[in-house]
């Protein structure tokens, strides 16, 4: 569950903060998204419940896990599916290839599907020949200018209106300078339509697979996974083992909560449900991955995590991940989850991420299926910090500051030393470029009295 970048968060963030008013506009887009959200939820008098039980479904299919991922392969293949196990990104995509080189298939179409990228599965294929096109617009725009997807349900949501006017102009011949979206959706819509046709083969990712029924949901606001499979022959979808839940009336629950914390809609525009293949002569393969996720699901802390649906709401509300980017985490998940995620696979090269984070727990919060993510982020950084996977710099600084904090006496001598020496202090010790507080702020006026001077005029006015 891992990106492909090697330079680390704060670099990255770095980056992206210099692009001013890139910056701003994504932290004001997203903050808009997290804003339509708490009004659409607050029209929901049992929002509440609906969270509650759908971190207990999740809960309860994860503690059964086995059993129930038993039930939906014996339902999907009675229904007429050929249900594939893959214990990692690589026996998925093999399967997925032999399954194209088996039907004959140089072209395909996907839908939306992080699952996919987690695999890698578009450099994969193309290093085998054939020809991937992601049909999500968000996804296009940046499977066009060869970059990951931002934001898991927003893929493209970091670039701006200009930038796809003069992407689409140098790539599919729309007028240059064009920046209306109707005329540019309109042109996507034209040049996707022709590579439906084409398509030998169509793969979508899952949102819910159902154990009762072996049938499964795919959730999209373009249609795209509906025309993507109604054409060709073979549909192959992709499922992590935690997209289970065990009966269809559970469906109800995450559908109600999906859309309305991903992007404050009451409902996707199509909630897409599969049983078996489409027609006659027509074939469905489903590929359950593991990837990792048995190793999450085997520790206490972290479990939880596998209980998320892939809203986004967290990304959208984190301060953090508005003010720096998707792209500034280098995994396959930004945000909040995917700085829970990304270290369980790679402690030490995703070993900022978790401090990615104010801790202010607005994540948690909104999250749909109450996952504690603040919670798990700190945890992270104790492990992190245990396994010496933090930069000598900032140990130092903690171990300092602990023996500081912890002893009223050091505490005050380190006020009143910092009362008189720091405004003292050379501006070069403050701000440098090793000092990522200095970069961004000036240090407070120096106070004209003590600390204790000040606590007694605070005494005396209440
Ligand atoms: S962790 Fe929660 S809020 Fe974040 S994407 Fe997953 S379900 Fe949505």
């Amino acid at each position: 569950m891992s990106g492909s970048s090697t330079l680390s968060h704060p670099v990255l963030a770095e980056r992206f903060i210099k692009q001013e008013g890139r910056a701003h506009w994504h932290d004001q887009a997203l903050w808009f998204v997290r804003s339509k959200r708490d009004r659409i939820a607050a029209t929901i008098p049992e929002w509440e419940l609906l969270r509650e039980t759908a971190s207990n479904i999740k809960q309860h299919t994860l503690s059964k896990l086995a059993d129930y991922l038993e039930e939906f392969e014996r339902n999907a293949v009675a229904a007429g599916a050929v249900v594939h196990w893959a214990k990692d990104a690589a026996e998925h995509n093999a399967i997925v290839l032999s399954l194209l080189q088996k039907h004959g298939a140089k072209r395909i179409v996907k839908s939306k599907s992080m699952l996919t990228e987690e695999c890698h599965l578009n450099p994969f294929l193309e290093r085998n020949g054939i020809s991937v096109v992601d049909t999500d617009l968000g996804e296009w725009i940046v499977q066009l200018r060869n970059e990951p997807p931002s934001h898991i349900v927003m893929p493209a949501i970091h670039t701006k209106r200009e930038e796809i006017g003069e992407l689409f102009h140098e790539k599919i011949g729309t007028e240059k300078g064009a920046i209306d979206p109707d005329y540019l959706v309109k042109a996507a819509r034209g040049h996707l339509r022709q590579r439906f046709l084409e398509a030998d083969a169509g793969l979508t990712g899952v949102n819910f697979a159902i154990a009762e029924t072996g049938g499964f949901v795919v959730c999209t606001n373009e249609g795209n996974a509906d025309l993507g499979t109604s054409l060709p022959k073979l549909h192959i979808a992709s499922m992590g083992i935690e997209k289970l839940i065990p009966r269809k009336e559970d469906l109800g629950v995450f559908l109600r909560l999906l859309a309305r914390s991903a992007t404050g809609q009451p409902i996707t525009t199509y909630s897409t449900h599969f049983h078996g293949p489409r027609a006659a002569g027509c074939e469905l393969h489903i590929i359950i991955v593991d990837n990792g996720r048995s190793e999450i699901m085997g520790s206490e802390e972290f479990r939880r995590s596998l209980n998320c649906i892939r809203c986004g709401a967290c990304m959208n509300t984190c301060p953090v991940y508005r003010r720096s980017g998707g792209h500034s985490y280098s995994a396959v998940v930004p945000g909040p989850i995917g700085s829970i995620l990304a270290p369980s696979v790679d402690p030490a090269k995703h070993a900022a991420l978790p401090y990615a984070c104010s801790l202010c727990g607005s994540c948690t919060d909104v999250c749909p299926v109450k996952i504690d993510l603040h919670l798990q982020l700190y945890t992270w950084r104790n492990k992190l910090a245990v396994k010496r996977l933090i930069p000598a710099s900032k140990r130092w600084g903690m171990a300092v500051a602990s023996k500081v904090l912890g002893s009223p006496k050091l505490f005050n001598f380190a006020g009143r030393m910092a009362r008189f020496w720091l405004p003292k202090l050379p501006r070069f010790l403050v701000y440098n470029r090793f000092n990522t507080w200095g970069k961004q702020r000036e240090l407070p006026e120096a106070p004209n009295k003590s600390f204790r001077e000040m606590s007694a005029e605070r005494r005396a006015t209440r």
